[in-house]
């Protein structure tokens, strides 16, 4: 393992342009469960049954007993040791883009600065009825909360049957196309569009390094260099040899 992270950390430091695709499996430690943890949320609410927009339009009410639990969950979620490793990479120009499908807003609060939502953010909400937008925070609390039309609000995050953002699908793949080198943390790469990113950035020519705590559809057909294990571990390990390597540079000027 040791070899591979620093086979990574070089490649990191070489690439001209690299870029993070993250996935739930980044978040698991800070206490939000990913769509594959047993015993957890999921196993209550179904995500395709709850996370549709079609069920969403047919019952807010019953899809809100799910984002109930998610919003309390989210509130209370710090970022772990591998959202800080990715911003302190950003920090040193060595992570141009985090790509995130989370909606937990926990890159910006590690210390990203330049991050994408691709399925968008739970902090403001809308109405799909009037079209106004709220903030989390102006809401008081209130549950389902309400329009001032009356009607129940939905979070701003891309439910299944829903479009990714225009401005966040074409940055992400004009980002692929064009990065040196990707990291995949993780994601199962099991959710369309977002795992056509390490495809688009592998044909490009980019070096795949992927983080999970288990091989996933992308490790035999993509990934270049695969570092098995807790995502605050590995990227912890990385950042420590990226910076030695700084470091070792910096002394033979
Ligand atoms: P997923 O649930 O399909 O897969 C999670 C992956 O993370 C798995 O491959 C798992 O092995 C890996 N993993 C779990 N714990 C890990 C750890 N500590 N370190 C490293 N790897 C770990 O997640 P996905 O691919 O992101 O797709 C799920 C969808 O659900 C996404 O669209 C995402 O938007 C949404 N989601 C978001 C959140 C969040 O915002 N935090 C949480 C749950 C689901």
């Amino acid at each position: 393992m040791e070899e591979r992270i620093k086979k990574a950390a070089r490649t990191i430091c070489q690439s001209s342009i690299t870029i993070a695709l993250t996935g739930a499996g980044i978040s698991v430690e800070s206490g939000i469960p990913d769509f594959r943890s047993s015993g957890g949320l999921w196993e209550r609410f179904n995500p395709i049954e709850y996370g549709s927009i079609g069920a969403f339009k047919a019952n807010p009410e019953k899809v809100w007993q799910m984002l109930r639990e998610v919003s309390h969950l989210l509130d209370s979620a710090r970022p772990n040791p591998a959202h800080r490793g990715l911003g302190r990479l950003q920090e040193l120009g060595l992570l141009h883009t985090i790509i995130t499908q989370n909606v937990d807003y926990l890159h910006q609060e590690g210390g990203a600065t330049r991050v994408i939502e691709y399925h968008g953010n739970a902090k403001t909400l809308s109405c799909l009825w009037c079209d106004q937008r709220y903030n989390s925070d102006e809401l008081g609390g209130q549950l389902p909360p309400k329009c001032s039309c009356g009607k129940v609000l939905k979070p701003d995050v891309v439910f299944f049957g829903e479009p990714i953002p225009l401005r966040a699908l074409q940055e992400s793949f004009e980002l692929a196309s064009t990065c040196k080198a990707l990291l995949v943390l993780g994601t199962s790469g099991e959710v369309a569009p977002a795992n056509t990113i390490p495809e688009t950035a592998k044909r490009a020519g980019a070096t795949i390094i992927e983080v999970n705590l288990e091989p996933t559809v992308l490790t035999n057909y993509l990934t270049d260099i695969f570092l098995q294990g807790k995502a605050s571990e590995m990227v912890t390990e990385l950042v420590k040899e990226v910076e030695i390597i700084i470091a070792e540079n910096y002394e033979n000027l």
